[in-house]
């Protein structure tokens, strides 16, 4: 027998009809890129929504037709989730920090029929522009004023001439809540990106999830800030989630440096934010050299990549609570949030500490399996290690226009690819990802735990461990560090701090140190770079210890 509810179909233009309806007053407020802050209301941003819709409509795009967006976080980025997913189109957010190349292959492999850009991607728009001329338009999300102009591009429309003469009243169109809403390129370290297409209920419930208190906790009385970029799985659901409570939106535009941010925080009284940990480092060394501390804001969400137990403490220091997070682009992103249980309460503070550097427990949606080498799950006692598998409704069951499911398990599973460990109240830790854990004769050394230790010490400002082959052990890790202005830090001083805290085993071979480590386009550090990097120092190190 059915239930007899009504089958109202889980839609992302029914949160804009909310937020518009019971929160009409709250403030987006936007750095943009052209230089001023840029502030009006969720009834706006409705409006103009609804205006850009109508203007796609002109335009002749049809159901399911993908809409490239190439911009930072700022209202009309905002108006472009709203407009384009709400009258049935895909908002395909591309990352602008990939490889030029890399852009080319996602906006042809999307199939986009318009693409949006930021004034600031001129030269990206440009190099690509031959490319771009067989599209039905190239936007740039500006007014005719700050307009430019370009010989490569001379057809180039203008957003606000756009929408101007529309009218604000589009009736959001009512389909089935399966139908795609938005299209998401992973970083593709190795091989071409991929593309995670979402759907209107995965976003909804994924939204809805994101936001309870375990999770991220977000409540109309909060002023909500994703540092993490639009263009990065939609930064992480905050876009949705924000308006569906009600929460004041500070969208920060392209500046992210120390300065920029806690200006930004202080000036729109910030409660909530959310970013991957080299923002907030260089946040953190910024406040320490200036002196400066928050007076509005409350909690921080770290993820995408580690959050090193030093940085938790830092900020707890100055007040705010830190909530360690797990995702990625293939889970909407979020699967796993580190909050305590009542039992953690009354534990030291360095216990409680250990388990807020977790990444923390299943989000209920997320199914979770953890698989030793025989394939069987493993035990939770938090030592063993296993490759975490998910599944669940905001979980990515392919990859879009792409035979490569190697990641999905016939039973239904996604492999993530990272190694971890899970104990006995449910807590998951990342170990690794598969390809980085170091694999030293039987023993499996996690990098991201020497990573964490190595990140505490005063003269480290960033580490990364790799491995290095090793013709006993099958590999080493090795350490390198990029330090802090004027520090010094030597093998020694290594072997001394790694010797109080793991087994003699997992102290990394060799020191090295460079001027900058390199990154991905989504902030993780980027091992493979890495490894190139320091080959001609691993090579002179293994002559000099020939020669000794
Ligand atoms: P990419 O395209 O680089 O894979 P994603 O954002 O999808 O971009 O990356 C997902 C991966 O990032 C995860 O599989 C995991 O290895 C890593 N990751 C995400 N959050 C964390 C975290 N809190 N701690 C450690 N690793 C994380």
């Amino acid at each position: 027998m059915l239930g007899m509810m009504m089958n109202t179909p889980l839609l992302v233009s029914s949160i804009l009809r909310h937020a518009a309806n019971y929160h009409a007053d709250r403030e987006v407020v936007s750095q943009t890129v052209e230089g001023h802050i840029h502030r009006y209301t969720y009834a706006d941003l409705s409006k103009r929504s609804q205006k850009l819709a109508n203007a796609l409509q002109k335009m002749g795009l049809q159901q399911g037709d993908r809409v490239g967006t190439l911009a930072w976080n700022g209202y009309r980025h905002l108006e472009l989730y709203y407009g384009v997913s709400g009258s049935g189109l895909v908002c395909h957010t591309i990352n602008p920090r990939l490889f030029q190349d890399q852009i080319g292959y996602i906006i042809e492999h999307a199939g986009d029929s318009v693409l949006f850009a930021d004034l600031s991607f001129m030269p990206i728009l440009e190099a690509l522009a031959e490319q771009l001329s067989k599209l039905k338009a190239v936007v740039i999300m500006t007014d005719e004023e700050h307009m430019p102009k370009s010989d490569l591009l001379p057809n180039l429309k203008c957003y606000e001439t756009l929408i101007a003469a529309e009218s604000d009243h589009f009736d959001w169109p009512v389909f089935d809540e399966n139908t795609a809403s938005g299209l998401c390129y992973t970083s593709g370290t190795t091989g071409n990106p991929k593309g995670v297409l979402y759907s209107h209920r995965s976003t909804i419930l994924h939204a809805f999830a994101l936001s309870l208190p375990d999770a991220l906790c977000l409540s109309a009385s909060d002023t909500i800030t994703p540092i993490v970029p639009m263009f990065h799985v939609n930064a992480w659901g905050l876009p949705y989630a924000a308006l569906m409570v009600g929460a004041k939106l500070v969208l920060p535009g392209p500046k992210l440096d120390g300065a920029s941010l806690h200006t930004l925080f202080e000036n729109e009284g910030v409660t909530m934010t959310a970013g991957v940990p080299t923002v907030w480092l260089g946040l953190l060394d910024w406040m320490q050299a200036n002196g400066k501390t928050f007076s509005s804001l409350q909690r921080l969400v770290i993820g995408g990549s580690s959050a090193p137990p030093v940085m938790i403490t830092r900020f707890q220091k100055l007040g705010v609570k830190v909530r360690h997070a797990w995702g990625m682009t293939e889970t909407s992103p979020v699967g796993l949030a580190a909050a305590l249980l009542p039992q953690h309460e009354s534990l030291p503070e360095n216990e409680k500490l250990k388990l807020l550097a977790k990444q923390g427990r299943p989000l209920f949606g997320v199914e979770f399996r953890v698989d030793g080498d025989d394939g069987q799950p493993i035990a939770r006692d938090g030592k063993m290690f296993g490759a975490m598998m998910v599944r669940g409704p905001w979980i990515a069951s392919a990859y879009f226009n792409n035979q490569d499911s190697s990641a999905h398990t016939k039973d239904g599973w996604f492999n993530t690819g990272d190694v971890v460990t899970i104990d006995k109240d449910g807590f998951i830790q990342i170990v690794d990802r598969t390809k980085d854990v170091v694999k030293s004769g039987g023993e499996w050394i996690s990098s991201i735990e020497l990573e964490n230790i190595a990140q505490a010490h005063p003269a480290i400002k960033e580490a990364a461990v790799v491995a290095k082959p090793d013709e006993r052990w099958g590999e080493r890790p090795v350490l390198v560090v990029q330090l802090q202005d004027d520090a010094t830090f030597t093998k020694q001083d290594m072997i001394d701090l790694f010797t109080e805290q793991v087994s003699k085993w997992s102290i990394p071979d060799e020191l090295i140190v460079v001027d900058e480590l390199p990154h991905t386009a989504t902030g993780k550090l980027l091992k493979t770079a890495i490894r190139k990097l320091i080959q001609e120092d691993l090579d002179k190190l293994a002559t000099q210890n020939k020669v000794v």
